[in-house]
């Protein structure tokens, strides 16, 4: 269902006014984490100034130590949405367990499965069976056929507003955290008909790539651009070392565009 083959015009999905695969660059900004009321609206300001509508911030993070935060949950849901509702912007948040799908969607715009979800066959099933847009982002080992099988399994629900992003895959290259599959790009526009993101914090964790993947993703056709965005991000309680503050954060856009 996801393949072009059975739907040759490309899916373009409406979210707040935004229309995502129209041919025209959107973008997905904001923290990596939620962390307060206050952290969240001093991004969402600066999002709006800029005249973008797609505000992200994470409330269940999937992270690599028991230890590290986890985020704030719930509560973290609760403020995205104040905050998308005091700036009339759509919020994205990732969603890890597939009970907590119907709650997320009075929250949520879009729902975002995350690259270690990727084949939670489960979830997948569970945010195919809502009526609320879903962002799907590669697994880091997923090959580009497992990719497009995953987001066929939340399609096969009856739910097609699904964006794929990359986000990077492993490789033995250290210099950045993860290797971004520029090729994936194009691939997966010929392959299906979904609006592609690529996710430039993730894959390159370099704060000083943001902006050059970027341009690379919006040259081979990227529908998007996903990228963090903190007040502060020397104190964030998580990817300190990616995340935009709101001065660059605004260069980027502008360079951009
Ligand atoms: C995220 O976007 O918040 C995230 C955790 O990314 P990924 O799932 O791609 O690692
Ligand atoms: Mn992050």
């Amino acid at each position: 269902l996801v393949s072009r083959k059975k739907k040759p015009e490309d899916t373009v999905i409406t979210i707040k006014g935004e229309t995502i695969g129209d041919g025209n660059p959107h973008f997905i900004m904001g923290p990596c984490a939620v962390e307060s009321y206050d952290q969240v609206a001093q991004v969402a300001e600066a999002v709006k100034g800029e005249g973008l509508k797609l505000l992200r911030g994470g409330a269940f993070k999937p992270r690599s130590s028991p230890y590290d935060f986890q985020g704030l949950g719930l509560e973290g849901l609760k403020i995205l949405k104040q905050v998308a509702d005091e700036y009339d912007l759509a919020v994205i948040s990732e969603i890890v367990n597939p009970a907590d799908i119907e709650t997320a969607v009075d929250y949520v715009d879009v729902i975002q499965i995350g690259a270690r979800n990727m084949q939670n066959f489960e979830l997948l099933k569970a945010a195919g069976r809502v009526n609320k847009p879903v962002l799907l982002k590669r697994g880091m080992s997923a090959t580009i056929s497992e990719f497009i099988n995953a987001a066929e399994y939340i399609i096969s629900q009856g739910n097609e507003n699904i964006i794929l992003c990359e986000r990077g895959i492993r490789t033995y290259e250290k210099a950045t955290r993860n290797t971004l599959d520029i090729s994936s790009v194009p691939i997966l526009k010929q392959e299906t008909h979904l609006p592609v993101f690529v996710d430039v914090t993730h894959s390159t964790g370099r704060r000083d790539l943001l902006l050059p993947t970027a341009k690379a993703a919006m040259a081979v056709g990227a529908d998007g651009v996903m990228a963090e965005v903190h007040p502060d991000p020397a104190v964030a309680l998580s990817d300190s070392a990616q995340q935009m503050d709101i001065e660059t954060f605004k260069k980027f856009i502008n360079e951009l565009r």
